[in-house]
């Protein structure tokens, strides 16, 4: 067994084996203490090997899920390794002491996962391969609880966005690769060329040409050809539901970067988990499906105004008539998850159950269709879903006559093909059902003729039916000619066999193996019925989430007072009455009532500095407008009385180090690698926001780096920007930079006690009321008088000199040129002239940039 044992770990070297014995799955060695650890089980041992003992630890293979979950959550791989024979087919192949053969079945991955109890329901799992052919970047992405797949060519500045988009339950990529991210796993560098690739996805479609699916590069196919390949590795050969590739063009999509994402808290709290985001603040879905798709969505809001309007029509639709929008959510309420179903089936890990919620899913989405096409003047999205929610008619009246009302989830017991569907199971059923009738009725007999009241006939696995009765009561059918043959005395009860009750038994349990045999042929062909319409179900679940997420967003859009936002085609954000969902509802929660506050951003008025006192609602102001754009291009409604919006192509948001001292980093560093992702990513499409910048270093080199970074953005990205700082000095930008202006928020000092306003006003900020609030977070009265004297001080002494950013007035301008002298200009003009772009080599292009940068 070891040997076999041993043979089967070395296949599996990166998984925790488990090893099927029986009723059990068991784990040896160092699998073992790892598992017995991770599961909080006890750990024992077995036999010996080397002269050791073996450590060993093991979970009933029942239940065996649980505690799969369990490792896959703690961040392990776990290989299957069950018996493929019974012990009868082992002695007939190999004699009497064979072992019983043993193989992977599966390999389980967080990324591999299709089980119910495994997975979140409302939330994606997608595994992610990466791939590099020509010097390009390809990412492949599959969630195979559903058949999604996507591919995309990504440059590789963008892979972190793109990893933060999806949050991937699992990274794959080649052996060979040396820059790839934190926890990726190395896969055959075979298993990413772009030729197999492409074959593989061929063949998997069972298409000469992938020409039908878009135009895919190397990359792409490295990529998706790594992915199928490590499927099939992990399926030992049965691949996972995927759905046509679906490939995305990167500027179809408004780029959001990793940090960009954390601070904004779109999809996850900045303490990890949902609670907190944005996401969980506008998710009024009702299907798992739909949550899975608002998450994606806002992951990754559209850069494409045709499509985003598509999206708003569809929310105004079902905004205008509550009553049809409340209907709907209704019906998709009792909706089962149907992609997810045909993601089991298509795994081979389904059951009568996920067949009962095809039938019932599309049984529903046929009725839907029905009503929604009743509507007047649909919008356009909507003409567009509803032929989807059709088409499966002859399937759901099929699984209709076949299934009974609720199948179970397991094919053991049988029972799910319905009464009626098949008269040769109808009539096995009926031989059993008798049967069973007259064992009972043999029962009252052997009541009747032996005087025992308390006699039973009852069946386990072992003895099959017997007769049992208490041991007080068995003397008399231990006798000779009682009739009744001894079975098993246990501490309170005796068992007997009797040959009528036996003949009634061999006629119950014949007919229940064949009526189980009948059933299991029914549920096959079910299947493959099913499977066969598999794209045209995984599109009807696709419009069904549509159909969600546009009725939930209506639903929150009328909840909270939200308004359509207009799209133009000039860069500028004009808000009005805008507000920051989360922090609203906290403020709610605390009784009180959040102000809201206009934002116009323009070609003309390009950035606004926002200055005041902290914890005046700087930050919110920020970020509310942000997230305006992300709701407003992931095509909903916005918590504005009104916005006016030109598309944002790339979104940043960066917040000063000091406030993020909890993540642990060198803060300083991370803030200034961030801030020159921006500098170099943004252009005058896009919007940023800096929320203290500069703020992790000391006073001196910190404005000058904000005061720096606000040159750059204003005069070089040109992009859309709100920049919040205490550093007063700023303030004086606004002379020198036309496209700027100053903006504060409002404070109060009413009776000694600073009153926050929250209201964002036009001008710089008065004072900075740092000592005011201070006194609201309860320094000591001591202290705060001693700071006062030392303000005091501070402040005679910058008169003097001008205060902190005296003589910064006479700085030129900052410019991508302006420090040039007159004649290196001249000169760089000239050699640029004298390039021909077109006759350029690659090797040429890089030698006259280094001619033009000795020029510079
Ligand atoms: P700052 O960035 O200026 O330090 P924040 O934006 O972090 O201030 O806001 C501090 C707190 O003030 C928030 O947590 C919230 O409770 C409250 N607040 C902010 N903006 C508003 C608003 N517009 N209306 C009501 N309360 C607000």
């Amino acid at each position: 067994m070891m040997a076999q044992y041993l043979a089967l770990k070395a296949d599996a070297a990166d998984c925790l084996l488990f090893y099927r014995m029986g009723d059990f799955f068991e784990l040896f060695f160092d699998d073992a203490k790892i598992a017995a650890a991770a599961l909080d089980i006890a750990l024992t041992a077995r036999g010996e090997h080397d002269g050791r003992p073996i450590p060993m630890c093991g979970v009933p293979a029942h239940s065996a899920e649980a505690y799969l979950a369990r490792l896959i959550k703690a961040g392990h791989r776990v290989a299957l390794a069950d018996q493929i024979e019974t012990p009868e087919q082992a002695k007939k192949r190999a004699g009497s002491k064979a072992l019983v053969g043993r193989a992977i079945i599966r390999v389980v991955t967080a990324g591999t996962l299709t089980e119910e109890t495994l997975l979140d329901a409302r939330a994606a799992n997608w595994l992610v391969a990466l791939g590099e052919a020509g010097g390009m970047l390809g990412l492949a992405a599959a969630d195979i609880s559903t058949g999604r797949f996507e591919v995309a060519e990504i440059a590789p500045e963008s892979l972190g966005a793109e990893l933060a988009r999806l949050g991937a339950a699992e990274i794959i990529v080649s052996e060979n690769a040396d820059h790839w991210p934190d926890g990726a796993f190395p896969r055959p560098r075979g298993d990413f060329d772009s030729v197999r690739g492409e074959a593989r996805l061929k063949s998997l479609f069972g298409v000469a040409t992938l020409d039908g699916f878009g135009a895919f590069g190397r990359a792409e196919l490295a990529a998706a050809g790594g992915l199928v390949a490590y499927l099939d590795h992990a399926g030992k050969g049965s691949l996972p539901f995927l759905q046509a590739p679906l490939r995305r063009a990167p500027t179809a999509h408004m780029m959001i970067d990793a940090a960009t994402r954390e601070s904004l808290e779109l999809t996850q709290a900045q303490g990890g988990g949902r609670a907190g985001s944005l996401l969980d603040s506008i998710d009024r879905t009702v299907t798992g499906a739909g949550a899975r798709l608002l998450a994606a969505d806002l992951g990754a809001p559209l850069a494409e105004r045709g499509l985003i309007e598509a999206r708003h029509d569809l929310v105004a639709f079902w905004f205008d008539d509550p009553h049809e929008r409340e209907g709907l959510r209704v019906a998709l309420k009792a909706l089962p998850d149907i992609g997810r179903a045909l993601g089991r089936l298509v795994a081979g890990r389904g059951g009568p159950r996920d067949l009962g919620q095809l039938r019932d899913g599309l049984g529903e989405a046929r009725m839907l269709r029905e009503r929604l096409g009743r509507l007047a003047n649909p919008p356009v999205l909507l003409g567009d879903l509803l032929p989807r929610l059709d088409g499966h008619g002859a399937l759901v009246e099929h699984l209709s006559r076949a299934l009974v009302a609720a199948p179970p989830i397991d094919v053991a017991q049988g029972g799910y093909i319905a009464e009626g569907y098949d008269a040769a199971l109808d009539e096995l059923r009926g031989i059993g059902g008798d049967g069973r009738r007259a064992i009972a009725a043999l029962e009252a007999r052997f009541r009747t003729q032996t005087g025992i009241a308390t006699l039973k006939i009852r069946h386990n696995g072992v003895l099959g039916y017997h007769v049992e009765v208490p041991a007080k009561s068995a003397d008399a059918l231990m006798a000779q000619d009682s009739g009744f043959t001894h079975r098993q005395s246990l501490a309170g009860v005796v068992r007997f066999n009797a040959p009528e009750l036996h003949e009634l038994a061999l006629r119950v349990t014949q007919s229940g193996a064949h009526a189980l045999a009948a059933e299991a042929a029914h549920l096959e062909a079910l299947t493959e019925e099913a499977l066969a319409g598999r794209d045209a179900i995984a599109a009807t679940a696709d419009a069904l989430a549509r159909l969600d997420v546009g009725a939930a967003l209506a639903e929150r859009a009328a909840e909270g007072g939200w308004s359509r936002p207009t799209l133009v085609d000039h860069p500028c954000l004009e808000i009005e009455g805008g507000r920051h969902p989360v922090v609203e509802a906290a403020v709610g929660r605390a009784g009180e009532r959040f102000v809201a506050n206009d934002c116009r951003l323009s070609e003309g008025e390009r950035v606004w500095l926002v200055t005041g006192p902290n914890m005046g609602g700087k930050s919110t102001f920020l970020r509310q407008n942000a997230l305006i754009a992300v709701l407003a291009q992931t095509g909903s409604f916005v918590p504005a009385a009104s916005a006016r919006l030109g598309l944002v192509d790339r979104l940043f948001s960066r917040v000063g180090a000091s406030d993020n001292l909890a993540r642990g980093r060198s803060t300083f560093m991370v803030e200034m690698v961030e801030t020159a992702a921006i500098l170099a990513q943004a252009t005058p499409h896009s919007f940023v926001i800096l929320d203290e910048v500069g703020r992790g270093t000391s006073t001196y080199d910190g404005l000058a780096i904000a005061w720096a970074v606000v040159e750059a953005v204003h005069e070089v990205n040109r992009c859309r920007c709100l920049f919040a700082t205490h550093y007063h000095e700023l303030t004086r930008l606004a002379e020198r930079l036309d496209a700027l202006s100053l903006h504060h928020v409002r404070a109060r000092e009413w009776k000694g006690d600073l009153v926050l306003l929250h209201e964002v006003a036009s001008g710089p900020a008065d004072r900075s009321y740092g000592l005011a609030v201070a006194k609201l977070a309860g320094l000591p009265p001591a202290v705060l008088s001693r700071a006062g004297a030392v303000l005091k001080k501070l402040e005679a002494g910058r008169a003097q000199t001008g205060g902190l950013a005296a003589g910064l007035d006479d700085l030129p301008l900052f410019a991508a040129m302006a420090a040039a002298p007159e004649d290196a200009r001249d000169a760089l003009r000239d050699a640029l002239a004298a390039i021909d772009a077109d006759a350029l080599s690659p090797r040429d292009a890089l030698d006259a940039l280094y001619r033009l940068k000795r020029l510079a």
